[in-house]
């Protein structure tokens, strides 16, 4: 397979073979990712040759056994891509490899809004199952301070027009985002818009400074300042409290995070919360995991 650069893919696209059909970020001017610095990885598609050369290998191991169910569309927001480019690679898999019964993709409010529900629909009929969409916070302001490049608003209308389509919706919101500064602001307003959106699965995150970005330019300056593994718990009560869901499986159990939590909300709200307040009033570290156990 043509990889170039690193690939990255959500924890529960894991078991799927990683089709990369473009490179980096579109954007590629969030504050705090340093996903595709590399100029070799900066945003470009892949030629329709190697891309299809890759389809074919992936052929020739779901023919030698290798069972291939699930594949995930790299890099960062392939669904920016032109749909008729996706409509052919999603063609070409599903004459191909018609083992496959799911395609996930990375998209953003700006790449999923540029589509039509209509198109978004002949992705869907054509195999895409999953869009993966990091909404990251639901108060404009600290989208704005990360150059988020989409606002509130947009996420949600985002999160309609998938639902339009019948594409299943997985967002991603991060603890921590806005700081110390706007630690409440940020958790409320990411619980409304979570609400507003209403998808079927949501990984919470916890923000990472990553040293060289323009976020850890700004910590060193005094200008942002995370808040500490209790205040993150405070958010993430927050994000449990106040959403409202229909169906949610709620992840918090990224390898950034300071207390694994995997729920069914609205089911297993009650039982979090306990859990939550139990750790929030025994500010004990041990019930926390160890600093050298987390990851990005
Ligand atoms: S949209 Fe995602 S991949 Fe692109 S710069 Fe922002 S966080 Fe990084």
């Amino acid at each position: 397979m043509d990889h170039v650069g690193s690939i990255f893919r959500p924890p529960s696209e894991a078991q799927s073979l990683l089709l990369q059909v473009s490179l980096g970020c579109s954007h590629n001017a969030c504050t705090y990712c340093a996903m595709y610095d590399d100029p070799a990885q900066h945003f470009r598609i892949k030629p329709w040759d190697t891309v299809a050369a890759d389809i074919d290998e992936t052929a020739r191991l779901a023919e030698s056994g290798t069972p291939v169910r699930r594949v995930f569309l790299c890099d960062g927001d392939a669904l920016i891509l032109p749909t008729d480019h996706l409509a052919r690679i999603l063609a070409r898999l599903r004459e191909r490899v018609p083992s496959v019964r799911r395609v996930g993709i990375y998209g953003d409010a700006r790449s999923i809004l540029r589509k039509t529900t209509a198109e978004l629909v002949q992705l869907r009929e054509l195999g895409l199952g999953i869009v993966y969409h990091g909404a990251e916070s639901g108060d404009d302001r600290v989208l704005d301070r990360v150059n988020k490049g989409s606002t509130a608003d947009e996420a949600a209308a985002a999160a309609h027009r998938l639902r339009e389509a019948g594409l299943r919706h997985s967002v991603m919101v991060m603890l921590g985002l806005g700081g110390v500064a706007r630690s409440s602001e940020h958790a409320a307003a990411t619980a409304a818009l979570l609400s507003e959106m209403d998808p079927p699965f949501v990984g919470a995150l916890t923000t990472t400074v990553v040293p060289g970005t323009p976020l850890a330019a700004a910590e060193a300056a005094g200008d942002f300042v995370l808040p500490n593994p209790w205040g993150l718990l405070e958010e993430l009560r927050t994000l449990i409290r106040e959403s409202v869901f229909s169906r949610c499986r709620f992840h918090a159990n990224h390898a950034s995070n300071y207390l694994p939590l995997s729920l069914n909300l609205p089911a297993d709200r009650e039982r979090a919360l306990a859990a939550l307040d139990g750790v929030l009033n025994r500010r004990d570290p041990d019930d926390l995991v160890p600093e050298y156990r987390r990851g990005l």
